[in-house]
């Protein structure tokens, strides 16, 4: 299995996780013709689009994914607040495990500014168990035999606040973001909270442009963890399973 970064940031949000067979999206707060391109126009082998809530960056392309006839999975309040009624269109309920191809998922609440987000856990016979947490202050959870984590972090305390003592940044924003959008101090306690004995790859998503420093970022979480850790810059590409081979 591979993972492949179409777009990590408050521009756009969009994974593939995907073999020779079977290819599952998260997130489509891209433009479709962005995804469609990244699959090479076939779209025979998508199972399905889970999305974590209905921030543009999360779900723009969510119309035409269902017009092209790809079934989209949400909490029900993050399908409410698309607008848009469709057939394809399935509210998942909160807590309870359903299958898309190979995968088996399962969503859990998360902290953030909109109606009823929640993140994932998400096991596939190749992956492992994956965790895909975005877009939320703080994760009460810890997740039993993860072999593999998606996770935000999106800013640093410390550059925010110097951002904001430089004029950069405006304080509301910056007391938004703390309120709806993980550091890198949480992510690290997240992770520290977590058993990673079984962990092959831990990648970064949603740094925000202003308020990250991803080298800094990537550098810490891998000396904490000494895991393979990525930075979830747009293109990137890797193999996602859950041995190193
Ligand atoms: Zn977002
Ligand atoms: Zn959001």
């Amino acid at each position: 299995m591979k993972i492949k970064v179409i777009s990590s940031s408050s521009a756009g949000n969009c994974y593939l996780l995907y073999n020779d067979t079977e290819c599952l999206i998260i997130e489509c707060g891209v433009k479709a013709a962005f995804i469609k391109q990244a699959l090479n126009f076939d779209l025979s082998k998508v199972v399905g689009v889970i999305i974590t809530h209905e921030h543009q960056d999360h779900c723009k392309a969510v119309r035409e994914i269902v017009t092209a006839g790809i079934k989209v999975y949400a909490s029900p309040g993050t399908i409410d607040a698309f607008n848009l009624l469709h057939h394809r269109l399935n509210k998942i309920e909160v807590g309870k495990t359903f299958t898309l191809g190979g995968f088996r998922i399962k969503s859990f609440d998360v902290k953030h500014d909109c109606k009823e987000p929640v993140g994932y856990l998400i096991e596939h016979e190749e992956t492992g168990r994956i965790v895909f947490i975005t877009d939320s202050y703080y994760c009460p959870y810890t997740f039993p035999g993860l072999n593999n984590i998606i996770i935000e972090a999106n800013y640093s305390q410390e550059i925010l606040d110097r951002k904001v003592s430089e004029g950069v940044s405006q304080q509301f924003l910056r007391d938004r973001v703390l309120e709806s959008h993980m550091s890198l101090a949480t992510c690290k306690e997240f992770l520290n909270a977590n058993d990673l004995t079984a962990v092959n790859n831990i990648l970064l998503i949603h740094l925000s442009d202003n308020n990250s420093n991803a080298n800094q970022f990537r550098q810490e979480v891998l000396d904490q963890t000494a895991k393979n850790v990525h930075i979830a810059d747009k293109g990137l590409c890797i193999n996602f399973n859950k041995t190193p081979f």
